[in-house]
């Protein structure tokens, strides 16, 4: 039977639980065990699929196709945690497996409860992640006194009960803010949210204390009197400059002896060489890179989580600090405006939805193609890349996806799953992971170093074969499709440095310790594009500016 860690929030959300919950798997990882993690969400969305990137941030995408919590990114960065839908479950999803078994009369007559038919089916999905690992980590969403968390805090609360007190732990997030006026950390909310928890019935073993500054000891045995807590399990989870610093800030502070010693476990000594190094280099960059990210949900960035991060890996693979600039793209649309895309040594465009903003895509993409800048085209970037090839160099002025124009006469890009009769929101996506085979010589193959990959997918949408013989004549380069040769999965331009677009999202499979090999050639490739333009004075100046 593996050890269970609980972690819950307090006081206010976004303090950081799932960097937390991540954490703590690097560091158990770092001793030699294997962890699982998982995600509780109390929406009643059955899964965030269905939620506006504004709403709720990044989807991010499983190798089995579950639409998942963006944290489940953070703990993929973080640990080998394998992940599939299993890890990531909704109240949305459990009330829809009780009122699915209630209508098949599974409950015999009973009548169908909060506890125990709830708290039950949220034990089952924690236990279902039980097999072969030795610590299941349990992040609970939202803040404690949420009425939706309710179910979920109770059903931990019998879990510990029924496993036992040595194999189970709770860990608690709190805030510990700063009253300027005072000059002084406060901890009442951290005392209330463990009051609150308590009245449920949770005693926390572990208090991480996030704060702007350093928890003075006097400060951590007062917190520790009043909540009832060893005072060396109070730990300050001071605000650092990259979330990939927080292990070795608990390391530090021996959070995993502290987890160790709690559920009884033996482990090796730890091991974060190579993760120091990463940090070594992510904090001491030789050079950098600026690219020019052009999207539509770009005054949100939690909506590019992963991408954001595998640009920062692409960095770190080359020692380099990757500055982002977010370009709402309809901003390039007045005239002249793409003349702001000289200032960057890459240009790139994201996955997204709908209409709004691609016309001011097509007019970056036109840039970096005849500017020779190099370009990434992620899923919806490649489908604007193919559009503006299509409408700019085939002479298709008309060109478009069927996303965007029903009508349009050259549907370049058109759903071919609708050739299948399915249409419905939320359900017909093309999802997860598919193999793709490269072609010889390709940017594709030169940055993976194999012919054979494969990468998650989200979209309704692709490229269609009807115009693939009007597209190569004129020089677009098809470097990817699934080996059934159904689906185009990269396009590639050719007399260019650097340019490439795929329908898939290679951002979800980055690690720090594992940088993306497209992200790493684009990071590359924008690099070599820097130190070419260095050379020429006017442009030395516009990168003082
Ligand atoms: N909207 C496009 C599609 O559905 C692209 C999706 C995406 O970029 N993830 O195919």
């Amino acid at each position: 039977m593996p050890k269970y860690i609980f972690v819950t929030g307090g006081v206010v959300s976004s303090l950081g639980k799932g960097i937390a919950a991540s954490s703590i798997g690097c560091l158990l990882e770092s001793r030699g065990l294997r962890v699982a993690l998982q995600k509780f969400d109390p929406y009643l969305n059955v899964d965030p699929g269905t939620l506006s990137p504004f709403q709720h941030g990044e989807v991010f995408v499983t190798d089995d196709g579950a639409e998942t919590d963006l944290d489940l990114g953070h703990y993929e960065r973080f640990t080998h945690t394998p992940l599939s839908q299993a890890n990531n479950v909704t109240s949305g999803r459990i009330y829809e497996q009780i009122i699915t078994k209630e209508r098949r009369g599974d409950y015999l007559g009973k009548t169908v409860q909060v506890i125990p038919h709830v708290t039950n089916e949220i034990k089952s999905a924690i236990r279902r992640l039980s097999d072969s690992v030795d610590v299941v980590i349990v992040e609970i969403g939202g803040t404690v006194g949420d009425i939706e968390s309710l179910p979920f805090l109770e059903a931990i609360r019998q879990m510990r009960h029924e496993v036992g007190r040595d194999n189970a732990i709770f860990v608690h997030v709190t805030l510990v803010p700063w009253i300027a006026a005072a000059q002084e950390l406060k901890t009442k909310p951290t005392q209330h949210s463990v009051k609150e928890l308590r009245a449920i019935g949770i005693q926390p073993n572990l208090l991480l204390c996030r704060t702007e500054r350093f928890l003075a000891p006097e400060m951590k045995e007062k917190i520790a009197l009043f909540c009832d807590v060893d005072v060396d399990k109070v730990i300050s989870a001071r605000d650092v400059a990259s979330v990939y610093e927080v292990p070795l800030v608990f390391a530090e502070q021996g959070v995993d002896d502290c987890v160790l010693d709690l559920l009884h476990i033996q482990a090796g000594p730890r091991h974060l060489e190579r993760w120091t190094a990463m940090l070594e280099r992510l904090k001491n960059p030789a050079d950098e890179v600026s690219i020019g990210l052009v999207g539509k949900y770009t005054e949100y960035e939690d909506s590019y989580k992963s991408l954001k991060e595998a640009l920062l890996h692409g960095g770190i693979a080359h020692n380099l600090k990757v500055r982002i600039e977010w370009i709402e793209s309809d901003r390039l649309l007045a005239p002249g405006a793409e003349a702001r895309l000289e200032a960057y040594d890459g240009i790139l465009v994201p996955g997204g939805f709908g209409k709004r903003g691609v016309e001011g895509m097509i007019v970056a993409i036109r840039f970096a193609r005849e500017r020779k800048v190099p370009y990434f085209g992620i899923c919806l970037g490649m489908q604007t890349m193919v559009i503006e090839y299509a409408r700019n160099v085939c002479g298709l002025g008309q060109a478009d996806s069927t996303e965007f124009n029903q009508a349009a006469p050259h549907r370049v890009i058109y759903k071919l799953r609708e050739l299948k009769g399915v249409d419905e929101l939320g359900g017909t996506m093309r999802l997860g992971a598919y193999p793709c085979n490269l072609a010889e010589g390709s940017f594709a193959h030169r940055a993976y170093g194999t012919r054979e990959i494969s990468e998650r997918h989200r979209h309704r949408y692709e490229f269609n074969r009807e115009f693939e013989g009007v597209l190569k004549q004129n020089g677009l380069l098809i470097t990817g499709e699934t080996p059934d040769g159904v689906y185009v999965e990269i396009c590639e331009y050719p007399n260019h440095p650097w340019a490439l677009g795929c329908q898939f999202h290679p951002e979800f499979k980055s690690k720090p310790l594992e940088p993306h090999p497209l992200f790493r050639a684009f990071i590359g490739a924008a690099h070599e594009f820097r130190k070419a333009k260095a050379q020429r004075p006017e442009v030395a100046e516009l990168q003082q500016r």
